[in-house]
Formats: C-alpha cells, sequence, structure tokens
C-alpha cells in the first residue's frame, strides 16, 4: 500500500518526479550530459553562488558519502578540523575522520543543545593549529537548526575552512553560500529539493578542490577527478544514478515553480507549525525546546495514555503515513518531518488519525 512519508528522506515525491523516471538513459549521451549540467547550474543559483568561485560535484551514493568524500578529499596532512556535534551526524563525521585517520577534534554539547560561537572560539585560542571547522546545519538527530550564520562568521574571521552538512536543510531554508563565505556544503538528492535518493552534492570552493587536490584517500569520492570529469561537459566518472538523475532534475524544476526556496520554506514552516500546535492540543511534548527547525520535530512518548511506538506506528502506517523513531538515545520519543510533498492538508488529516488513536486508547 502507498503511504506518505513523514520522514526527513527518502520523503513523498511528486508524482511528475516519479514520471521523470521512466526513461532507461545512458550516461554519455549529450541530452543526459545536458541535464547534469543544468543541474549544477540550478543548484549554484540556489546556493546564491556563482561558477566564477564555486562549482558544484555530484557524487554517487547517500549524503554520507558526500560528506566522507569531502572529509577525505579536502582535509590534509596539515590539518587540524574541529568536528561540532550534537547528535547522530556530528557523530557520524567524527567516525569517518577516525576511520580517515585525519588530525580531529571534537566539540561535543548534548543532542537538545546547539553548538555556540563562543564555544568554538576558545577551542581556537587553544588548539592554535585548527584549520577547518565542520558542522551540520539541521540535526536531523533532534530536528534541532544549528546557528549556521554565526559559526561561519567565526570560521571567516579566524580563515577556518568551513564544511557544512546542510544535508537536511538545503532547499529547505536559504543559505547564502557567498555571504557565509561557505567552502564546502553538502546535501543529498533525496532531502529538502524532493528528489529521490542515489547522489548527494557538494557545493565547494573551487581555488580550495585545486588547492587540495592531492589530499584524497579515494579514487570513488575524489572531489577534485569528479570536478575535472563533470566540468567538461557533464559526465560523471563512473556510472551515474540516471533514473536518480532526471528525477532530482524535475525536482529542480518544481521547486523553482513553487517559488524558489523562499516559498518552500514557508510550506515547510507552516507544515510544521501546524504540527507543533496540533501535536501539543492532543498531548504530546515536543523534546526540542529552544532552536527547533521546520523540518522534523521530534516528541517525547505520551504519559497520559498507554502509549506504545509500535502500535501507534502501524496504526498510522495502515492509515497512510509513516512515522519515524527516535534517535535520541536515553530519551523516549518518536519523530515527525513535516518535508517532501507534504501539505498542511496532510498534517490535518496524519492529526485527525493520531487524535482517533488516543480515543481508541483512552477507550
Ligand atoms: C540524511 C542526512 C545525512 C546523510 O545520511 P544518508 O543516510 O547517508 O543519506 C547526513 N547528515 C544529515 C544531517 C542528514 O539529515
Amino acid at each position: 500500500m502507498a503511504y506518505k512519508l513523514l520522514t526527513p528522506g527518502p520523503l513523498t515525491t511528486s508524482d511528475t518526479v516519479k514520471q521523470a523516471m521512466m526513461i532507461d538513459h545512458c550516461t554519455w549521451d549529450n541530452d543526459y550530459k545536458t541535464i547534469t549540467l543544468d543541474i549544477r547550474k540550478r543548484l549554484l543559483a540556489l546556493a546564491g553562488v556563482d561558477g566564477t568561485d564555486y562549482t558544484v560535484v555530484l557524487m554517487q551514493g547517500s549524503g554520507s558519502f558526500g560528506v566522507e568524500a569531502v572529509l577525505s578529499s579536502e582535509i590534509g596532512p596539515e590539518d587540524h578540523l574541529l568536528i561540532c556535534s550534537n547528535g547522530a551526524y556530528g557523530k557520524r563525521m567524527v567516525q569517518m575522520s577516525e576511520r580517515l585517520g585525519l588530525k580531529y577534534t571534537v566539540y561535543e554539547v548534548g543532542d537538545c543543545e546547539i553548538p555556540k560561537a563562543s564555544a568554538i572560539k576558545k577551542y581556537l585560542e587553544h588548539q592554535e593549529d585548527i584549520t577547518a571547522i565542520a558542522m551540520v546545519h539541521s540535526e536531523t538527530t533532534s530536528g534541532i537548526l544549528n546557528e549556521l550564520e554565526e559559526i561561519a562568521a567565526l570560521a571567516k574571521e579566524n580563515n577556518q575552512l568551513f564544511i557544512v552538512d546542510a544535508m537536511s536543510s538545503f532547499g529547505g531554508i536559504t543559505i547564502d553560500v557567498k555571504a557565509l563565505d561557505i567552502d564546502f556544503l553538502i546535501s543529498s538528492s533525496n532531502k529538502c529539493i524532493q528528489g529521490v535518493p542515489g547522489f548527494s552534492f557538494i557545493i565547494g570552493k573551487k581555488a580550495e578542490i585545486e588547492q587540495r587536490k592531492d589530499y584524497a584517500r579515494s579514487l570513488s569520492l575524489d572531489i577534485y577527478g569528479q570536478f575535472k570529469e563533470m566540468d567538461k561537459d557533464g559526465k560523471w566518472r563512473f556510472t551515474s544514478p540516471t533514473h536518480t538523475v532526471l528525477a532530482f532534475h524535475q525536482a529542480l524544476i518544481e521547486l523553482e515553480e513553487e517559488g524558489g526556496i523562499k516559498n518552500r520554506n514557508l510550506r515547510y514552516l507552516a507544515n510544521n507549525q501546524l504540527l507543533r500546535t496540533k501535536m501539543s492540543d492532543l498531548g504530546f511534548e515536543m523534546v526540542v525546546k529552544e532552536h527547533q527547525g521546520p523540518f522534523i520535530t521530534s516528541f517525547y512518548y505520551p504519559k497520559s495514555f498507554p502509549f506504545e511506538f509500535d502500535s501507534f506506528y502501524y496504526y498510522l502506517k495502515e492509515r497512510g503515513f509513516v512515522i519515524y523513531p527516535g534517535k535520541i538515545s536515553e530519551l523516549e520519543c518518536f519523530r515527525i518531518g513535516n518535508i517532501g510533498e507534504i501539505y498542511p492538508e496532510d498534517i490535518e488529516e496524519l492529526i485527525r488519525i493520531i487524535a482517533e488513536y488516543k480515543e481508541m486508547l483512552a477507550a
């Protein structure tokens, strides 16, 4: 049975995005290469940059492959990376850095707190050899939205290489990559652009990619190698996920038709506001009290009625909605995403079903 995904990706896509995949394309044909070039051009525009200083590298694999591509290609033997972490995705960057043998330091706060620029400043003062800062923008673990502007300003002031995992935020909120002077921003095909899974993309400074071209520790994830090939005529180095690419191109057109990031953000905000208000009316308490982002929300298991996650999950699924288990360790919670082809009327419908579930349990 088909259902709507209230998850942070893969998420519900439009019928027209799905239909775009009904073509089997070869990878070396001009029509196809043109699509890759157009995707890269559109992503630059969404990031508020032009092709003079920045470029877009598409990378096969899920979002994590894109993050690992950046860490393994751009952090050199002389670098010391400071990783800001307040959830599973910050921790994943730590795991990658450990595996890659990078020199790194972790600045970790709790899942419901945000990394502070003031604390980062102290790290930079005490460890003068820190050359790079990496952070997650929207921490999907909790739904918290980290303070990108302040940390970006600090990185700029100190001339640090600045890496942002904007996986679950890019396309859903305006990120002025140029003004923030971000060196590498990573996102993927199946989050706020509303495509299907299959590749990640890296918006990065050309000069840094050129300068750091010898650092790559992996052939497949080599950003410079991929950039050089792709920049010629739009051909990916190795087999690209053709159907995903076609779907993503359609998704970019639909983002523009919606009125760009500005309008998509308004829709996500409206979904999220409605969800939070109505869930709170039903007695569900939000886990994140401050800095809640507009993409996904964590709720505690309610105590006022006999709640059991699995039965709740299947009850909703049978009625057309799939939600997400919680990811914050030691907290009993679940998550509801509101991104993708989801509108306030879907949230209304979800709330109606949750109210019905609650009544059933109370009876
Ligand atoms: C989705 C996501 C990723 C990538 O996860 P994959 O499972 O590899 O696609 C990374 N960071 C954040 C913040 C995410 O939301």
